[in-house]
C-alpha cells in the first residue's frame, strides 16, 4: 500500500498504457504526427486526455472552452467526448500549430464540434464574457502561456456555470514550483497555485499526471 503517489517508471508507466489507453484511431495519429514537431512537449500525455474526457463526460459537458490548442490533440479529446451538439470554443494564436490538427478533427468526424477562434485568448474571452455568455460553460482546460494563466483562470472561472470544472495543465511545470529559484514562468505558477489553494469559490485538487493537472470545480 502507498500512502503516496507512486512514482511510475518506463515499465510501469507502459503497463498503465496498455491497461487504461482507449484512442480513437485519429487520436493516436495526431499524436504520432505531432510527436517530430519540435515543440511536441507542450502536447498533453494520452493518459491526460483520456481523464480530461472521462470528466467531461462527468460534468455532462455541452459547452467547453480550451485555452492553448497547439497541433489540436486535447481540442479532439474534449471534442470526441462531447455530445454531438455540445460545442468547443478553442482558443489559439497560431495558425501554423492549430492547422496541423484540423484533418484529424474533420477525420474523426468532430471538426463541427470545434470553433477555433485565432486571436489572444484574453480578448476572446472577454469578448463571450461581454457578449453575457458567463456561467454558460461546462469545462475549460488552460493550457496556454504562464504569464496569463490567471487572467484566464478568473475568466474562465465567469464562463462557467456553478458546478462546471476548470483543469488547469503544467502546475507541477517539471517540478520547478517547489523550487526557490524561478524563472517568470515559475514565478506566475506559483502566485496561481498559492491563490487556488486559498480561493474559496472553488473545489480544489492537484494531480501529479503527466506535468501536473489541476482541477477546480466551480462552487455554486
Ligand atoms: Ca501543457
Amino acid at each position: 500500500m502507498s500512502r503516496r503517489t507512486l512514482t511510475l517508471d518506463d515499465r510501469l508507466h507502459r503497463y498503465l498504457l496498455d491497461h487504461s489507453l482507449r484512442e480513437h484511431p485519429e487520436q493516436a495519429a495526431l499524436r504520432e504526427a505531432t510527436r517530430a514537431h519540435p515543440r511536441a512537449g507542450m502536447q498533453i500525455s494520452p493518459e491526460q486526455g483520456q481523464l480530461m474526457a472521462l470528466l467531461v463526460k462527468l460534468t455532462g459537458a455541452r459547452r467547453a472552452i480550451e485555452v492553448g490548442v497547439f497541433t489540436g490533440y486535447s481540442a479532439l479529446t474534449v471534442a470526441l467526448a462531447l455530445p454531438d451538439d455540445g460545442r468547443l470554443l478553442a482558443c489559439d494564436v497560431s495558425e501554423e500549430f492549430t492547422a496541423v490538427g484540423r484533418p484529424y478533427w474533420s477525420r474523426a468526424g468532430v471538426a463541427h464540434r470545434i470553433e477555433l477562434v485565432l486571436a489572444p485568448a484574453l480578448n476572446t474571452l472577454d469578448a463571450r464574457l461581454a457578449a453575457g455568455e458567463a456561467g454558460g460553460y461546462d469545462f475549460a482546460f488552460i493550457d496556454a502561456d504562464k504569464a496569463n494563466y490567471d487572467g484566464y483562470y478568473e475568466r474562465c472561472l465567469q464562463l462557467v456555470r456553478p458546478g462546471g470544472l476548470i483543469a488547469l495543465d503544467n502546475t507541477l511545470w517539471g517540478g520547478r514550483v517547489a523550487a526557490e529559484a524561478a524563472d517568470d514562468d515559475t514565478r506566475a505558477l506559483q502566485r496561481l497555485n498559492r491563490k487556488l489553494h486559498g480561493d474559496e469559490r472553488i473545489d480544489l485538487a492537484l494531480l501529479p499526471i503527466g506535468d501536473g493537472l489541476t482541477l477546480a470545480r466551480r462552487r455554486g
